[in-house]
């Protein structure tokens, strides 16, 4: 069983080091606020650490789950990071969704030190993340990814490698940019079906198993008529991720017009005082018309 660190006890991250834990490994957390590290110990056992430096610290590997670039660059990279705290042959796993040159400047930080680094964004949600059923992009050596392979499968249902360094935050953001149009075509669907004032319980039965179905009209119709939104991937989240989208799409070119529409929507949401309500809140917009 190997030494293990996490770094990040949020939403995500604090299911995630569980799942790990109760697979048996030794594991360390740290948390910035230190109250949650404290719970989780009481929870699972093992330790936590006052700084990312001090987890990294004789550890086989080491895991991070923050939040935005600025963070991840912190945790792993700044005073008191992990990263130069860890011994050659350690591997460093960012599960955060940042953007793919966060993930080369990792990858370039431990190659300089023996470290081996894979991108890891993860897609699943606070639901997938509790039972374990994450699904997991991989960016990283082949030997680095089979390294960290029996790490990422103790959260992770299906954990795929999509090349080297930078390629696991590009498939995350082509997870992102399916998710906006569709919330934005669900919204407006089921917002059309209450104007024309159908029975959205028969409406959703019915084409919930048709060509329109989605995850989202799954796990998200039935509260989105029902105005609930207080649980869930936070719009603020989302903001981030389909900015780091644009910024990559401004580099290779590829149009982006229904993502950029939608992120424009999210920052109405956002400046409204929804931040922190689940995404599918764009329907929303639509009902204050
Ligand atoms: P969260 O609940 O807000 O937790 C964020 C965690 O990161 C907290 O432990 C926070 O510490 C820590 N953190 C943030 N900035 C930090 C910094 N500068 N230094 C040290 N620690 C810092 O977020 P989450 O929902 O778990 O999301 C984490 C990552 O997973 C994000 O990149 C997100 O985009 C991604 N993700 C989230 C979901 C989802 O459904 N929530 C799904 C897929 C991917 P404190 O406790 O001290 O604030």
């Amino acid at each position: 069983m190997a030494k293990v660190s996490f770094l990040g006890l949020g939403v995500m991250g604090y299911p995630m080091a569980g799942h790990i834990s109760a697979a048996g490994h030794d594991v360390t957390v740290f948390n910035r606020t230190a109250a949650k590290a404290e719970a989780w110990v009481a929870q699972h056992g093992g330790a936590h650490a006052p700084s990312p430096a001090a987890a990294a610290d004789g550890a086989d590997v080491v895991l991070s789950c923050v939040g935005d670039d600025p963070d991840v660059l912190q945790v792993a990279l700044g005073p008191d990071g992990a990263i130069p705290a860890m011994r050659s042959g350690a591997l460093y796993i960012d599960n955060s969704t940042v953007s793919a040159d966060v993930a080369g400047q990792l990858a370039a930080a431990g190659a300089s030190r023996g470290v081996g680094v894979l991108d890891a964004p993860v897609s699943g949600g606070q639901a997938g993340a509790e039972n374990g059923k994450l699904t997991v992009m991989v960016g990283g050596s082949e030997a680095d990814f089979a390294a960290g392979l029996p790490i990422m499968e103790c959260y992770g249902a299906r954990v795929v490698r999509m090349g080297p360094a930078g390629k696991g935050q590009q498939a995350k953001m082509v997870n992102q940019i399916c998710i906006a149009g569709l919330v934005q075509g669900l919204s407006e669907g089921l917002n059309f079906a209450m104007a024309a004032d159908l029975d959205t319980d028969a409406l959703l039965g019915a084409i919930s198993g048709g060509a329109a179905q989605s995850w989202q009209m799954v796990n998200r119709g039935q509260t989105m008529v029902e105005d609930k939104f207080d649980f869930g991937f936070a719009v603020d989240w989302m903001r981030k991720d389909l900015r780091i989208c644009l910024e990559e799409a401004g580099r290779n070119g590829a149009p982006l017009p229904v993502t950029e529409l939608v992120a424009g929507y999210y920052d109405e949401l956002s400046a409204a005082g929804g931040g922190r309500s689940d995404t599918s809140s764009l329907i929303r917009r639509l009902r204050k018309g």
